[in-house]
C-alpha cells in the first residue's frame, strides 16, 4: 500500500503532502506537550529550582540573585534547612530581577526612570499561596516578553547567511510560541500587554522572603516573626531588623525605588492597605482615594470562583488587626513619618549597622498591599489553571494561584499610566512594545511606521491609556519628524517645554481606562475594523488634518494623556492631615514637581504622559501599510505579507504553492494514517520542506523590504545597518 501511495503522487503533490504531513505532525506535537497547567504549591527546593531555570533561559530580561550575594546577608538555618543549596548552611534569600537590559542600557535615562514594582511572596513560611502565585506571574511575564522579541532582527537577512537561518528558526519559533499563548487563551493583545509590561518596568520577585520559614513550613523565620520586624511604630529599637528576610527587604527598598508592591500571607481573604499601625486605628491614609481605587481593581480582576467571593477590600486596621513593625506601613510611611522610625540596634547575626534604618525622603512611599490569599493557608485545591488566565475570573479555572498572578500582574500594570496607539483608519499597528530592542538615536522613528496615501486629507488614529483609571484629557501632537527638538528622543518621557512650537494639537475626549469599575463597552460604537480581541478596551480617537503634507514628509505622532487626577482629593479621616498625598505613586501622575531620586533610580512626576511616537509616512502608495521595523510572522505558512502572488518570480517550480500552504489545515484522515506509515520520510520532509519554504519566503521579505524603505523611507546609514540583537 505504500507504494502505490507513492507512485501514485507527482513530485509536487508529494510535496504538498510531505509539507501537510509536517504541519499535522507539528500540531500534533503541540496537542501532546499541552500547555494548559493545573497550578499547584510548590516546594521551596522546587521554587529555587525553577527560579534558576528562569535566569538560565531569559538572561536579557531577568538575573537571579541572593541577599547573601549581594547584601551580604548571613544565610539562616541548620544544614537540615533548604538542603537543595548543598554548598552553604541554612538558606540562601532568593530575588529575581525583570528588567529589559537590552531596551534600558546601564547609562540610559531610562533606566533610571524606569517605574519599580516589588513582590514578596511570603513573610510567614506557612502561608504558602503566594510563592507558587509569584513565581508564576514572573515565569509568565518572560514566557511572553522572549516570545514578542522573536525574531530578533530588524529586516530579514539574507537567508544563505548563518544570520539568515537564525532568522528563519525565530520566526518559526515566534510562530509556534505565538501559537501556544493562543492554545492557553491568552489573545494576541494579551500576549502583547505582558510583554509591554516586562520591558517597561523593573520588577523584583522574591518568592519566599522568609526563605528558612517557607522551607520549614513554620510561620516564623527562626522564631521571629518577619512582619513585626520592621521599623515603623515598634516598641523597642532592639525590636527590628532581627530577621534575615526583614533585612532582605529592607535591602532592597534601600537600592530600588519602589512605587508599587505586594506581601503575600494568607488565613484569610483580604486585599489590605493604610492604616494598619496602631496610631491610625481609625485614620485614613493621605492617599486613600487612589488605595481605593487600586484595591478595588485588585479585587475585581483577581474575581472569584467555587467557595470563594472576592477579596474584601479596606483598611488592614478595618479588615486584619494594627500591628507594631508591619512591613506594609513601614514601606509606605517610613520616608515621610520619621518620628514613627526607629534606628534598629538588633543583637542577632552579629547586629546589623545603624544606619541601615536610616532612610532618605524617597526610599519609603510606596503602596504595599497586604494580600491575604486564602481562609487555608495551605489550600489544597482549587488552585486554578493557566487556561483563559487573564480573561476567566469566575469560573472553573479560576482558583488561589490563578486569581494572584492576575492581581499581581495588576500591579505591574498601575505603577505607571502609558499610552499605546493601535492604529491607523481602523488599521491596526503590528507591534506594541518589542522586548529586547534598543531605544537609542530615535529608534523609535521607525518601530511603529504607518504608509499614508498623498491623496488622505485626514486620518484617524487610535489609541488606548493603561496604567490607570480615569483619563482627564487625551491629545495627538503631531509635526515634521524635521521639526520635532533632538531632546526628543521618543523613548524616554519629554517635558511638554521641551516639545518646542512646531506641534499641532487634535483634543481627543476625556474618559475611563478598561479598568475603571463600572466600565461596559458599548456596543454601538464598535467600529467593524476593530480588532475583536480589542472589544473590552475603551479606545480613543482623534482625526489628523493632513492638507499640509506632501509625499515623502515623516510626520511624528505623539499621544499624551493625563490619569488619575482625582487621587489627590482628601478623605474625611485623614491622618497626617493637611499635607496631601505622600506616595510616589499618585504625585507621580499628578504632580509636576514631585522629583525624588535615591540609589541611581529617580522618579519625575509629571501630569502629561507621552506615547512612544507613530511615524506617518505620506507615499504615493495607494493603500495604507504598516511599515514598522519589524513585521511579525503570525503563522509562518500563511501570513497576508505574502499574498501578492503575481508580483513573485517563483524561484522554482518544486515550491509549495500558497493556495496549498493555506489549505493545509483541513488535511484529511487519509493523511493521518498516512503519517503513521511515514514516518521516516515525513522528518526527512520536514526539515526539506521548511527550508525550502523559508528560503523564498525569507528572500521575498528582503526585496519587499529593501524597496520600501529604499525608495520611501531615508534614515540614518546607521540605523539602516543596525541590529536588533
Ligand atoms: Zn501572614
Amino acid at each position: 500500500k505504500t507504494r502505490s501511495l507513492l507512485f501514485h503522487f507527482t513530485f509536487d503533490e508529494m510535496l504538498s503532502f510531505l509539507h501537510k504531513a509536517a504541519v499535522a505532525s507539528t500540531f500534533i506535537g503541540i496537542a501532546c506537550t499541552g500547555s494548559n497547567v493545573e497550578y499547584k504549591l510548590k516546594p521551596s527546593h522546587k521554587i529555587a529550582e525553577e527560579l534558576k531555570q528562569l535566569s538560565r533561559q531569559y538572561p536579557h530580561l531577568v538575573a537571579l540573585s541572593t541577599a547573601q550575594e549581594v547584601f551580604n546577608l548571613p544565610t539562616v538555618g541548620t544544614q537540615n534547612d533548604c538542603t537543595f543549596d548543598s554548598d552553604v548552611e541554612g538558606c540562601r534569600n532568593y530575588f529575581l530581577t525583570l528588567f529589559d537590559s537590552k531596551a534600558h542600557p546601564t547609562e540610559s535615562e531610562s533606566y533610571r526612570a524606569i517605574p519599580e514594582v516589588f513582590l514578596s511572596g511570603a513573610l510567614h513560611g506557612n502561608e504558602r499561596v503566594g510563592p507558587t502565585a509569584v513565581l508564576e506571574t514572573a515565569k509568565l511575564l518572560l514566557e511572553a516578553a522572549e516570545c514578542e522579541s522573536l525574531p530578533r532582527f530588524i529586516t530579514p537577512p539574507s537567508p544563505d547567511t548563518e544570520k539568515g537561518v537564525e532568522w528563519q528558526l525565530q520566526a518559526q519559533e515566534a510562530a509556534s510560541c505565538r501559537q501556544e499563548f493562543l492554545d492557553r487563551g491568552i489573545s494576541d493583545h494579551q500576549r502583547k500587554w505582558l510583554a509591554r509590561l516586562v520591558s517597561t518596568r523593573r520588577i523584583v520577585v522574591s518568592p519566599m522572603t522568609n526563605a528558612l520559614g517557607y522551607d520549614r513550613n513554620q510561620r516564623e523565620e527562626d522564631g521571629i516573626d518577619c512582619n513585626r520586624d520592621f521599623p515603623f511604630d515598634v516598641t523597642s529599637e532592639r525590636l527590628c531588623m532581627r530577621t534575615i528576610c526583614g533585612r532582605t527587604v529592607n535591602e532592597l527598598f534601600r537600592q530600588h525605588l519602589f512605587q508599587m508592591s505586594l506581601t503575600f500571607h494568607g488565613g484569610t481573604e483580604v486585599v489590605g492597605y493604610e492604616w494598619g499601625a496602631y496610631p491610625y486605628l481609625h485614620n485614613l491614609s493621605p492617599d486613600d482615594k487612589a488605595q481605593v481605587d487600586i484595591s478595588s481593581i485588585y479585587s475585581r480582576f483577581a474575581g472569584s470562583f467555587q467557595g470563594t467571593k472576592p477579596y474584601p477590600t479596606g483598611t488592614m486596621n478595618d479588615l486584619v488587626y494594627a500591628v507594631h513593625g508591619g512591613m506594609e506601613d513601614w514601606a509606605y510611611a517610613g520616608s515621610w513619618i520619621p518620628d514613627k522610625v526607629p534606628i534598629c540596634k538588633p543583637k542577632t547575626y552579629g547586629g546589623y549597622s545603624e544606619t541601615k534604618s536610616v532612610y532618605n525622603d524617597s526610599m519609603l512611599r510606596a503602596f504595599n498591599m497586604l494580600i491575604e490569599t486564602s481562609n487555608q493557608k495551605i489550600p489544597q485545591t482549587h488552585l486554578g489553571t493557566s487556561q483563559d488566565l487573564l480573561d476567566d475570573t469566575s469560573s472553573t479555572h479560576n482558583g488561589h494561584v490563578a486569581r494572584n498572578i492576575r492581581l499581581a500582574l495588576m500591579a505591574i500594570e498601575l505603577v505607571e499610566p502609558y499610552i499605546s496607539i493601535w492604529g491607523v483608519d481602523y488599521i491596526p499597528l503590528e507591534n506594541d512594545i518589542v522586548p529586547m530592542t534598543t531605544h537609542t538615536s530615535r529608534a523609535s522613528k521607525r518601530s511603529k511606521v504607518m504608509q499614508i496615501p498623498g491623496d488622505r486629507q485626514e486620518i484617524t488614529v487610535s489609541w488606548f491609556v493603561g496604567g490607570g483609571f480615569d483619563v482627564a484629557s487625551t491629545n495627538i501632537l503631531y509635526a515634521k519628524w524635521d521639526d520635532v527638538p533632538a531632546v526628543i528622543d521618543g523613548s524616554s518621557q519629554p517635558s511638554t517645554a521641551n516639545m518646542g512650537t512646531a506641534f499641532k494639537t487634535t483634543r481627543a475626549s476625556h474618559g475611563p481606562t478598561r479598568w475603571k469599575e463600572g466600565w461596559q463597552f458599548d456596543e454601538t460604537k464598535k467600529h467593524e475594523g476593530w480588532n475583536s480581541d480589542l472589544t473590552g478596551y475603551p479606545m480613543f480617537n482623534a482625526t489628523i488634518d493632513l492638507t499640509e503634507f506632501r509625499p515623502g514628509d515623516q510626520i511624528a505622532v505623539f499621544v499624551t494623556a493625563q490619569v488619575d487626577q482625582g487621587w489627590t482629593t482628601q478623605s474625611n479621616g485623614v491622618s497626617p492631615k493637611g499635607i496631601g498625598p505622600m506616595s510616589h505613586i499618585v504625585n507621580a501622575r499628578t504632580n509636576s514637581e514631585w522629583r525624588h531620586e535615591s540609589a541611581g533610580k529617580v522618579i519625575q512626576g509629571r501630569k502629561d504622559w507621552f506615547s512612544i511616537p507613530l511615524t506617518l509616512l505620506i507615499s504615493d502608495e495607494e493603500k495604507i501599510a504598516d511599515l514598522s521595523d519589524r513585521f511579525i510572522i503570525h503563522d509562518f505558512e500563511s501570513s497576508s505579507e505574502f499574498d501578492n502572488e503575481e508580483e513573485t518570480t517563483r524561484e522554482s517550480s518544486k515550491s509549495i504553492s500558497q493556495d496549498e500552504a493555506r489549505g493545509s489545515g483541513s488535511f484529511s484522515m487519509t493523511f493521518l494514517i498516512a503519517i503513521s506509515l511515514l514516518c521516516a520520510v515525513i522528518l526527512f520532509g520536514f526539515a526539506y520542506v521548511y527550508k525550502t519554504v523559508g528560503r523564498r519566503k525569507g528572500r521575498e521579505r528582503v526585496s519587499d523590504n529593501e524597496d520600501m524603505f529604499a525608495q520611501q523611507f531615508e534614515f540614518d546609514e546607521e540605523l539602516e545597518l543596525h541590529e536588533m540583537d
